[in-house]
């Protein structure tokens, strides 16, 4: 579902909310504790809607309640004549990414033991069992299954010496990558193992030496296809937020500079039509935006089928 925006939950929504609210839930919430929630700053409530015509209509909403570190995700319901298009699974990694932005590293639900489809989801999701509540639900005393998660930061790479143009690209999607382009094997495991990063390889002499999930295996040759392969090996997803955020020589994530000062370094033309520069902490180069970034965009909906990014 393309049209689809999550967007914070509003009082004027709750009309909208507690209808699809009665119809998902055998013991719904009241009206007055979704307002109570509102108006609290604990709390923070999401909905997907979609534009039908000229009328706005919820599909689905979630309720989240981060304490510190962790995000205890309280309510989760999509529109009974919507289901199966994924929308849960939309609420719920738009709501990981916005937590994640804040530093909150772990994510905690309790699901209905009977609830099977929406355990299978969440695991799905990459949540564990990780316990029981014995007779946790008032209603009919249903015992709840815990499941968490860790919210992991976007993964780092480092990229062996026969992927230089992969690991161009991560960077310019924003992935913290080192490009190893030495030809010594130990000092790039130790440095994969240092930092926490993903060895990218073509080399099966290596991977012998590495654990699972510690490497991903690159197969082709171009360096299209292997964007391509680790991007949907690793279920990697593009975010706009992090397109062009990092220096495409070093790898280190570029500041904003004001412009004033880089009249000297960068062309003429480019001062009088850009607005915003950045710069590398590192080798100083200085980067500029809008067109590169629009090419670079039709560029990934091309490669990587991500389309309608801005
Ligand atoms: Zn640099």
């Amino acid at each position: 579902m393309e049209d689809l925006e999550i967007v914070p939950m509003r009082a004027k929504d709750l009309d909208e909310v507690m209808q699809i609210e009665r119809r998902c839930f055998s013991n719904p919430w009241s009206r007055a504790f979704f307002s109570q929630q509102q108006r609290s700053r604990s709390f923070e409530n999401f909905l997907a809607r979609r534009e039908d015509g000229s009328k706005r209509m919820i599909l689905g909403y979630i309720c989240l309640l981060p304490v510190r570190r962790k995000v205890h995700i309280l309510n989760i319901a999509v529109h009974p004549e919507f289901r199966r298009k994924r929308i849960a699974t939309r609420l719920i990694n738009f709501s990981l990414d916005h937590c994640l932005a804040r530093g909150i590293r772990e994510a905690v639900l309790e699901v209905r033991r009977s609830n099977r489809q929406a355990q299978e989801m969440y695991k799905k999701l990459g949540f564990k069992e990780v316990g029981i509540e014995k007779a946790y639900y008032s209603d009919n005393q249903e015992d709840a299954i815990k499941m968490h998660r860790e919210i992991a930061p976007r993964p780092k790479f480092i990229a062996d010496a026969m992927l230089g143009k992969l690991a161009r690209w991560l960077r310019i999607l924003g992935y913290d990558t080192v490009y190893f382009s030495d030809k010594g094997d130990e000092n790039l495991i130790r440095i994969a193992q240092e930092e926490g990063r993903i060895v990218l390889t073509r080399d099966t002499r290596l991977i012998k030496r590495l654990v699972p999930d510690s490497y991903f295996f690159v197969h082709d040759n171009n360096h299209w296809k292997q964007l391509q392969e680790v991007h949907q090996g690793l279920e990697l997803k593009v975010d706009p937020r992090f397109l062009l955020s990092r220096c495409l020589v070093c790898n280190a994530e570029i500041e904003r500079v004001a412009k004033d000062s880089v009249g000297e370094t960068v062309p003429e033309y480019v001062f009088k039509t850009q607005e915003k520069f950045y710069s590398c902490p590192i080798c100083q180069r200085i980067y500029w935006g809008a067109t590169h970034r629009t090419n670079i965009l039709e560029v990934i909906g091309h490669i990587l089928g991500a389309k309608g990014l801005r």
